[in-house]
């Protein structure tokens, strides 16, 4: 059979079928046996009407009387009907799948399972699903569920998917070293199961099937990255020995490795592609300077691309003062710059050797004469496009060595699947000094009575000793706000964030309070970032958009609303923007209104470690709250779960076996057909 056929060739699959099927990215026949049900539900044992009681509950019967109507609020419709059995009958309510209204034929029995209880003053049974019973293997009472894809509805799936029944034992095998027909069962049994037991053997197939393919695509990447060449920089360690002797501070030992790794790298003709993996706070800028510095000493270019203006300033101030006084000529370039032109000019004859900037380094009419390095800071923040974009600015022929940084951990699980074509290097030690952050989880309405008084009191503590903006008057406080639905209207964050400060002006008039959004105009933003970093401002209310990487070390307290939106490591990402200096620091996590602290929260008052919090998190959310390249809907896993070590663990010694044949790259086609599409989120090239 031809897997990869069109689905319009399967029997009962009309054009307008398939029009609609294509439209939601089911093209052929393999996209539809994989489109795998999302759950299962269970018909056994219907009990007859006249023994129902309110809860759970199967019945069989036929339905008539099927209406339908808007309710009285908007936006909501409502189908009701009647079911019947020989011992009686009972109201059913579905709201807003007005298709139900054809979805049954009125001679037909059919099986129904939901709540029954009581609405509006009758018992009903509420939003059931239902399946026909002729569609239900009575031994098994398993019917799957499918999810919705525009007007093609679960029961629909579960038509077009068994009118094809027949032609699953003729599906090809995908992968070696399984025993024959294996995918065919697989896939047979998520659609028809015979047990519960055998779906559950199915599933872990298929999730295997997925990891295999997501690792052998990130080794293959690995080895075409082996492929490409690069300008080898030899470093002058009596140089670098009289660079690191000027810094104000001793390096700790995980800077010294991660240096000396990308070093090391830098001396090869294959690109390095490494990545820096630090906590908030473990120092990854000076890293950064380091490698730019050995790379701009040998005449080679470097670009430094950050998320954000505000940052990318930070990292112009700091790394110019790191490198200027040792001739190295570095430059800001964003959107902001004043005579772009003259800049550009001067980038593309060599005569600036790190050039620091956002977005605006990526346009076409930004030309280096001999890019040798892209150092990407926050790395997930940015596409695979935009980073591709910057590296191919190198000379033809050259690829530049790539670090990435980020402060966002990522589990080894996904190391080992997503990232697995990457070297990686960890700062997994913070700078002496630093004192751990003490944190609290408390519902929105303690605020006036426990929090209000801490913020009167930190305001009012002597700047940090160490390092603060000439005009601070005391330490200075983050308040971070975000976008909630407040019943039917949805509050914008720019909205959340000034009505945030208006109110926190008339209960603290004497204080400076300013916020700060994303949709402000760069140059706004900057004002206010800097204002706040001079100690001008007391309270900042912001949105998320500090973030990434803002380094004010008098700034001793942060608050966080509506905490209970967020993922842990995000949440970990904005308290590291306290801490950062000598003084105490306070992160005070609100959950909305009088929700209770959740166990997943609590963690946060329990750990400082951003790599603990982010295997939580991975657990518990899913990697696309962890790791942004997944938010971009690349890697829709449709089964396997990246916190499944052991499956991880096989699957990747399967991909070193079959990788050991080179023959077998051209044998399994439908396998490297299929795993292109995840050959380009697994790279960072
Ligand atoms: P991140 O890894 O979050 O990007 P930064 O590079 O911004 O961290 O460093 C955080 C702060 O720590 C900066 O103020 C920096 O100057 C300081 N710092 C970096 N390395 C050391 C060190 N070895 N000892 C003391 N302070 C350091
Ligand atoms: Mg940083």
């Amino acid at each position: 059979m031809d897997f990869g056929e069109d689905v319009e060739n399967l029997k009962g699959i009309g054009p307008k079928t398939a029009e609609k099927l294509h439209k939601c990215g089911i093209v052929s026949v393999k996209d539809l046996f994989y489109t795998l049900p999302r759950d299962y539900d269970t018909f056994e044992t219907p009990v007859s009407i006249a023994d129902i009681r309110p809860g759970k509950i199967v019945i069989k019967g036929a339905i008539d009387s099927l209406t339908t109507r808007r309710a009285r609020r908007r936006n909501l419709s409502v189908t009701e009907g009647i079911i019947h059995d020989a011992t009686g009958s009972i109201k059913v309510v579905w709201f807003n799948q007005s298709y139900r209204l054809k979805q049954f034929a009125p001679e037909k029995e059919y099986y129904f399972t939901g709540n029954y209880e009581l609405k509006n003053g009758r018992y009903s049974l509420i939003s059931p699903s239902a399946a026909e019973v002729s569609d239900i293997d009575p031994r098994t009472g398993l019917s799957p569920v499918y999810k919705a894809h525009g007007s093609l509805k679960s029961h629909d799936f579960r038509r077009l998917i068994s009118q094809s029944r027949d032609k699953f034992n003729a599906i090809p095998d995908l992968l070696p070293s399984v025993s024959a027909g294996t995918r065919a069962k697989a896939l047979f049994y998520s659609h028809f199961p015979n047990s519960l037991n055998t779906v559950k053997r199915a599933h872990n197939y298929l999730a295997y099937e997925e990891l295999f393919e997501l690792i052998l695509a990130s080794r293959l990447n690995r080895q075409e990255n082996k492929k490409l060449k690069a300008t080898s920089f030899k470093f002058d360690s009596g140089k670098v020995r009289k660079f690191v002797e000027s810094l104000p501070f001793k390096l700790t030992n995980a800077q010294r490795r991660a240096a000396w790794d990308i070093f090391n790298d830098l001396e090869k003709t294959v690109p390095m592609n490494r990545l820096l993996q630090g906590d908030v706070g473990s120092g990854k800028t000076v890293v950064a300077a380091l490698s730019a510095y050995v790379t701009a000493l040998s005449k080679g270019q470097v670009a430094i691309l950050a998320p954000t203006a505000v940052l990318a300033a930070q990292h112009f101030a700091n790394i110019s003062g790191l490198l200027s006084e040792f001739g190295i000529k570095v430059e800001l370039l964003t959107g902001a710059t004043k005579q772009k032109k003259e800049l550009k000019a001067r980038i593309k004859n060599g005569d600036v050797d790190v050039v620091i900037g956002t977005h605006a380094l990526l346009t076409d009419d930004t030309v280096f004469s001999n890019l040798a390095l892209v150092v990407i800071d926050e790395q997930h923040r940015f596409g695979v496009e935009q980073r591709q974009k910057l590296m191919l600015k190198s000379p033809a022929g050259l690829a530049p060595h790539l670090l990435a940084m980020t402060a966002t951990p990522i589990p080894r699980s996904l190391q080992l699947t997503v990232f697995g074509d990457l070297d990686v290097s960890i700062l997994d030690e913070l700078p002496a000094g630093r004192k751990p952050i003490s944190t609290t989880v408390m519902p929105e309405i303690s605020a006036r009575e426990k929090l209000y008084p801490e913020i009167v009191r930190i305001i009012s503590l002597p700047p940090d000793e160490k390092k603060h903006g000439k005009k601070a008057r005391g330490q200075q406080v983050y308040w971070i706000c975000r976008a909630i639905e407040d019943g039917d209207k949805t509050v914008s964050e720019i909205t959340s964030v000034k009505s945030r400060a208006k109110k926190l002006q008339e209960l603290f008039p004497k204080l400076r309070i300013e916020f700060l959004h994303g949709k402000m105009r760069q140059t706004e933003k900057d004002e206010i970032m800097g204002e706040f970093a001079n100690g001008e401002i007391d309270i900042l209310v912001s949105t998320t958009v500090v973030e990434v990487g803002v380094d004010v070390p008098n700034a001793t307290m942060i608050i966080i609303e509506n905490a209970d939106s967020y993922g842990l490591a995000q949440l970990h990402q904005l308290r590291g923007r306290v801490g950062r200096g000598v003084s105490e620091s306070y992160c005070y996590l609100m959950t909305t209104g009088d929700a209770q602290p959740s166990r997943r929260l609590k963690e946060l008052e329990k750990s400082n470690d951003g790599f603990y919090l982010a295997e939580i998190d991975l657990k518990m959310r899913g990697p696309g709250e962890i790791y942004g390249v997944l938010q971009h809907g690349a890697l829709d896993l449709r089964i396997a779960s990246l916190s499944d070590t052991k499956l991880i663990a096989r699957a990747q010694k399967d991909v070193v076996d079959f990788l050991r044949d080179a023959d077998n790259l051209v044998k399994y086609k439908e396998l490297m057909d299929g795993i292109s599409k995840y050959q380009q989120i697994t790279t960072l090239n």
